[in-house]
């Protein structure tokens, strides 16, 4: 271990994972591997051999700068990518170039695909991106027809391969009316797109919740993140969906292990401050472990005094304010600890678990805001 920690991912339970949103699917309707942000912090270069290995042929990205991460990483030629959000005008120009598909949301972003594709001598793959009560990107349905007709009168130039929305919150009951609302102003949209001439490859809308939620939104693909890393999107989800079983075991399975080193141990006498300033007085004498992850490597300062890691199978506490590169924990109740023990910040050892949804509860963050906050720099291996 080079670097201070390693990020293992075990490909084992990510196929189990696709397998069960697999069995979700209705018959026909084609996965797509959203591997945006590094891939949730799993890390893309780990994420995307493993999701093609188990057969995934397409693959949403964020922007220009991941998509092209993900096109130097594919092995299968077949392999398509979908940007779903930024693209400078050289990005637009890559993509089209590439045959990477993205989706558009403003006419002028339209018209400068149009003026590429035409030098280029190409169709540019497109999916076009309506507005249906999210009210983030998209399409009004309103400036659809001048959309609809730069298509038309470019048909060389443009080949829509699917239409797009994105739920506001599928996860939760609470926003039902609003998401079913948008189904259905969806597929009067897409009447539109046939009225028009335009048939798109592929109509898509659901994530990971929808999937779950609102099986009718699966359509002809589904643009899956979240549930393939091993994590329900929200507990009311998972409880949604476990109450109706009668196994009451969770069919995910976290792929991710966090882990570390014991740096230095040594004793600590009662009365003594431990680490900056005075936010922990020792009330007896300690044995402290420093262990070096701090805040620069994604463990929030915000979990300093209240944090906690497995060490020798046991839960400890980080005591003191977590620092830029190191932090300690109390390892007095262990009998022993020594340098290069091996420490888990996510994950399991003996008995003991550390769940990213209990790392985030310390420091109330969303499973999706603490995985895509772990550093790219941290090494991971597929084990
Ligand atoms: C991130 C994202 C998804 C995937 O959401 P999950 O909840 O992780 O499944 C789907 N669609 C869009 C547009 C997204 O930005």
């Amino acid at each position: 271990m080079e670097g201070t920690s390693i990020i293992e991912i075990n490909k084992l339970k990510y196929f189990e994972n696709l397998q069960f949103i697999r069995s979700k699917l209705h018959k026909g309707v084609r996965i797509s591997s959203v591997v945006k942000s590094n891939a949730y912090g799993h890390g893309i270069e780990q994420i995307v051999p493993l999701s093609e290995e188990a057969g995934i042929d397409h693959f949403s990205v964020f922007c220009g700068r991941e998509a092209k991460l993900v096109y130097t990483i594919k092995r299968n030629p077949d392999t398509d990518i979908m940007v779903m959000g930024w693209l400078s005008s050289p990005g637009i120009k890559w993509a089209i170039e590439k045959g990477v598909e993205f989706f558009v949301f403003e006419y002028s972003v339209l018209k400068e695909t149009l003026k590429n594709a035409k030098k280029l001598k190409k169709k540019a793959k497109i999916h076009i991106e309506v507005e249906t009560g999210l009210n983030r990107t998209g399409f009004d349905i309103n400036d659809l027809n001048k959309v609809f007709k730069l298509i038309n009168d470019n048909k060389n130039n443009f080949l829509v391969k699917g239409m797009a929305t994105h739920y506001s919150g599928s996860e939760s009951i609470a926003n039902h009316v609003r998401v079913r609302r948008q189904t259905k102003k969806f597929n009067k949209i897409y009447q539109l797109f046939l009225k028009n001439n335009i048939q798109p490859e592929y109509r898509h809308i659901a994530c990971s919740a929808a999937l779950i939620n609102y099986p009718e939104s699966q359509m002809d693909m589904v643009r899956i993140g979240i549930m393939q890393y091993g994590f329900w999107p929200s507990i009311e989800t998972f409880i949604g969906y476990i109450q109706q079983r009668t196994d009451k075991t969770d069919p995910l399975k976290r792929i991710l292990t966090w882990k570390t080193k014991v740096m230095s141990v040594k004793k600590v006498k009662m009365g003594e401050f431990i680490s900056y300033g005075s936010s922990y007085l020792a009330q007896e004498n300690k044995t402290i472990a420093v262990i070096p992850i701090g805040y620069s490597q994604g463990f929030g300062r915000n979990l300093s005094n209240f944090g906690k890691v497995i060490v020798g199978g046991e839960l400890v506490k980080v005591i003191g304010l977590v620092n830029m590169n190191m932090l300690i924990i109390d390892v007095t109740s262990l009998s022993s600890v020594k340098r290069g023990d091996e420490v888990v910040l996510i994950g399991k050892q003996g008995i003991s678990e550390i769940s990213v949804s209990s790392f985030s509860d310390m420091s109330d963050m969303l499973n999706y805001e603490s995985l895509t906050r772990l550093p790219k720099n941290i090494k991971r291996k597929v084990v």
